[in-house]
């Protein structure tokens, strides 16, 4: 086991995440291993739309590839294998540089909030992740090393979503669907907002609505799946 299921949903996540520009040339989605569960599942070094089903390997919880050994790597596999390590819940995890969400992540007076009812799992986003209180002055902003994707995954706590200052963001999800899901609606979310932002002061969700919209909307995932697995990867 562990297998070909698994690593075709790896790609068919690859392909969304690229076609709707979550990801470009950089950014990965990984899922946890199903039988092994401390490890996960993750393609090599690649940009995700060029990913296939060979392409994807079982890296162990120090993130070292176990069914490949010296296969090319992504630096920043730490930000995966310690968010596995620290929440037992998580089944998928997806790191997204967005333009679109971006900019929330370096404007400390604007936070990125709920504006729509498939953005409720928002509510739980802090202030940006700010690595150079981990790394020191003249950080490269990368996930590089283990002690960095603790420092990340403890900084995500519980929530669904973090915003990584002048990097990117990521979210997690009980399944590679709902990660997937997560990840295409921070930037939708972002991109609502923005708008609204120019017409002038946005209305957000309450908490209470958000908490709601968060709960009706995991009814959903499945939905979207199907629709973006036609569109963008079968
Ligand atoms: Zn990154």
């Amino acid at each position: 086991m562990g297998g070909q299921d698994q690593k075709r949903q790896i790609v068919r996540a690859s392909y969304i995440l690229a076609a709707t520009g979550v990801l470009d040339a950089f950014g990965h989605v990984s899922q946890r291993h199903p039988d092994r569960t401390c490890n996960f599942m993750i393609s090599r070094r690649k940009a995700p739309r060029l990913v296939s089903v060979s392409d994807v390997l079982e890296l162990d919880p120090s993130g070292h590839p176990v069914s490949e050994p010296g296969a090319q790597v992504f630096l920043e596999r730490f930000i995966h294998s310690e968010i596995y390590r620290r929440r037992p819940d998580v089944m998928a995890v997806v790191h997204s540089d967005s333009p679109a969400v971006l900019p929330f992540t370096i404007v400390s007076s604007v936070a990125l909030r709920p504006v729509c009812h498939v953005c409720g799992f928002l509510r739980s986003l802090k202030a940006p992740f700010d690595v150079a209180a981990v790394a020191g002055e003249g950080t490269d902003l990368l996930i590089s090393s283990a002690a960095l994707g603790r420092a990340l995954a403890d900084y995500l706590g519980e929530a669904k979503a973090a915003l990584m200052r002048g990097h990117g963001f990521i979210t997690v999800g009980g399944s590679i669907e709902e990660a997937v899901f997560n990840a295409v609606y921070t930037q939708v979310n972002a991109r609502i907002q923005q708008e609204a932002l120019r017409l002038g002061t946005p209305r957000y969700l309450t908490d209470a609505e958000a908490q709601a919209c968060e709960a009706a909307t995991l009814t959903q995932v499945a939905r979207a799946w199907e629709l973006w697995v036609r569109e963008y990867a079968s």
